[in-house]
């Protein structure tokens, strides 16, 4: 059975990018009949906007995106992610690290894919080391020199060294705060999922996924990254750049206006958004999404 989700962020309304990241995901489940769960990642209150994850869901409504069992907070389950990091523990595959950003940086062995990599410091302290309770230290996941790859279903063949590329990780803040990188990986396999469509800024998040789902045990999803939408300046859709917010009157244009993002044939003229939904779910073809960034105005 087809179990796949939509994992937004409550830190802004959705807005055409997002709108596209979760039509893809519910298109590509229900061509598959299969589940379309959604789960709010709110494990960053600073980043969040009060009244966010309650708008995205009723414009999901809104916009007849139906999900399947009730959504999942993030913010609820942190045993998940302290009985993960107690695993990778165990096994000394994680270590303290009590450096400040500031040394993070000025000890940086250079820069990787997706910022800096950390120099090591504290890559010699033990798992099970005896911590004193004056400093909260990070939680870091060494990594290796093998390589991670895998094959989207949309972007092709895709390989890192993690080691090189991006350097021992962060699993739990300093301040408390889980990283994504974890949560989503317990998330993902706690509720079952095996079918991953979400957008092309997460393409260099997959290794460090995959190489944790390997650690823990857990059986690694198919993914699909789908093209990113930007503005005529390039960027990326977000809150930063000040994306429009959706027109809820005009849900079918929306919708038509990303399916043709997506590569999907024009639907035909129709009575209803339901019927829209339901060609659009019959005629979904996930080889027509184009690997390419996709200018919008
Ligand atoms: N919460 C992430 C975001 O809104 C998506 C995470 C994911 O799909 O894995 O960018």
């Amino acid at each position: 059975m087809y179990v796949g989700r939509f994992a937004p962020s409550p830190t802004g309304l959705l807005h055409i990018g997002s709108l596209l990241t979760a039509v893809a995901s519910y298109m590509d489940a229900r061509s598959h009949n299969g589940q379309w769960l959604v789960r709010m990642e709110d494990l960053d209150p600073p980043r969040e906007m009060p009244g966010a994850a309650a708008a995205i869901l009723s414009t999901l409504e809104a916009f007849e995106l139906h999900w399947d069992s009730e959504v999942v907070y993030q913010s609820r389950r942190h045993h998940l992610y302290a009985a993960a990091l107690a695993r990778l523990k165990a096994q000394e595959l994680v270590y303290p690290c009590f450096c400040s950003r500031k040394m993070v940086q000025a000890e940086a062995q250079g820069i990787g894919v997706d910022g800096i990599i950390y120099g090591g410091r504290c890559a010699f302290l033990s798992a099970n080391m005896h911590l004193s309770t004056e400093k909260t230290p990070a939680w870091r996941l060494r990594t290796s020199t093998d390589i991670t790859g895998f094959v989207d279903e949309i972007q092709g063949s895709e390989q890192q060294c993690l080691g090189k590329d991006i350097g021992d990780f962060i699993l739990l803040r300093a301040d408390g705060f889980w990283a994504y990188q974890l949560a989503v990986v317990v998330d993902d396999a706690e509720q079952g999922i095996n079918h991953v469509v979400r957008g092309q800024d997460l393409l260099l998040s997959t290794p460090r996924q995959i190489y944790l789902q390997q650690l823990l045990g857990f059986s690694q999803p198919a993914y699909a990254h789908l093209p990113l939408l930007t503005n005529t300046l390039g960027q990326k859709w977000s809150k930063q750049t000040q994306a429009p917010s959706l027109d809820l009157r005009q849900r079918e244009v929306l919708l038509r206006q990303v399916l043709t993002y997506l590569g999907q044939p024009p639907a035909p003229e129709v009575d209803s958004l339901s019927d829209l939904l339901s060609w659009a779910v019959q005629h979904w073809q996930l080889s027509l999404v184009s690997p390419q960034t996709i200018a919008t105005t």
